[in-house]
């Protein structure tokens, strides 16, 4: 039955729609002035100034100062009408905010780009340059849940192309590995609130349906950092984290990168399945 429901909850809201140790180590960030080159200004900020990282703290989600003004984008899926708001998103500033304009990162190409395509050479090597690349297992990005559905495969058509846990309304989200933040808003149609991050290997992964995202474009997130609220905005029928990941250019099952000890026991089958 709970399967059941489940699989209902997410139906469409991830299928076509546009598209770990159990206390991890923090990775090495490397200062970002010694290694992007010509960013300019972009560098370790000195206080009260802005700061690159997100948020010193793992254990709290970062503030947000402003929020983006509401832009609320809804659009029809067959017969279902969704809404990609309330948009929840924290206004870029700062250093961060100069280093995603200066790599075109933070706009809906850039969204589309990293969830439907290659990420940008130019991106790949800035986030070379300031991470390290995602170590197994990865942590897993929601504390508290249930039991979701996997990446789906229906011959070579992807039906659904991440996992869901379905989570409450507020439930915090983790970045599965240290990152660049790539996109924070809710431009892509479907996805609702969706958060997008770069990884040191060129990885890409993605948070959609989002209550509200606590980083923005250009900042530094550490692996198991708090960066957003589970929601249900968007094409979604029930508050979930849907996630996506992506390795070497192409859609991946996210669950090989996780360890049956550093993944919730009632998320187990959808990791075996991925085996
Ligand atoms: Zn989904």
């Amino acid at each position: 039955m709970l399967r059941v429901l489940v699989a209902a909850s997410c139906l469409i809201a991830c299928g076509d729609a546009p598209a770990p140790t159990s206390e991890p180590h923090r990775p090495r960030i490397v200062e970002p002035a010694a290694r992007v080159g010509d960013v300019g200004d972009v560098q370790e900020p000195r206080e009260p100034g802005p700061r690159l990282h997100a948020s010193d703290e793992r254990s709290a989600l970062p503030e947000v100062a402003r929020w983006l003004p509401e832009a609320r984008r809804c659009g029809r899926f067959g017969a279902r009408r969704y809404c990609n708001g309330p948009r929840r998103a924290p206004e870029p500033e700062g250093a961060s905010a100069e280093l995603a304009s200066q790599l075109g990162l933070g706009t809906h190409r850039a969204a589309a780009e990293l969830i439907r395509a290659n990420p940008r050479p130019e991106w790949i090597a800035a986030v070379r340059g300031l991470v390290a690349a995602p170590r197994f297992p990865m942590t897993w990005p929601v504390d508290e849940g249930r039991f979701g559905r996997g990446v789906q495969r229906r011959g070579r058509k992807v039906v659904h192309r991440g996992v869901d846990v379905t989570a409450e309304v507020g439930t915090p989200v983790r970045a599965v590995a240290a990152a660049l933040v790539g996109y924070a808003d809710n431009t892509v149609d479907g996805y609702g609130n969706l958060l997008v991050l770069l990884h040191g290997g060129g990885e890409v992964s993605a948070y959609a349906h989002l209550d509200a995202i606590h980083v923005h474009a250009g900042q530094l997130v550490d692996e198991g950092q708090l960066v957003a609220r589970a929601g249900n905005t968007g094409l979604s029928r029930g508050p979930h984290l849907h996630f996506e990941w992506r390795e070497d250019g192409e859609l991946a099952d996210p669950m090989r990168r996780f360890e049956e000890a550093h993944v919730p026991a009632w998320m187990r089958p959808l990791l075996f399945a991925a085996r």
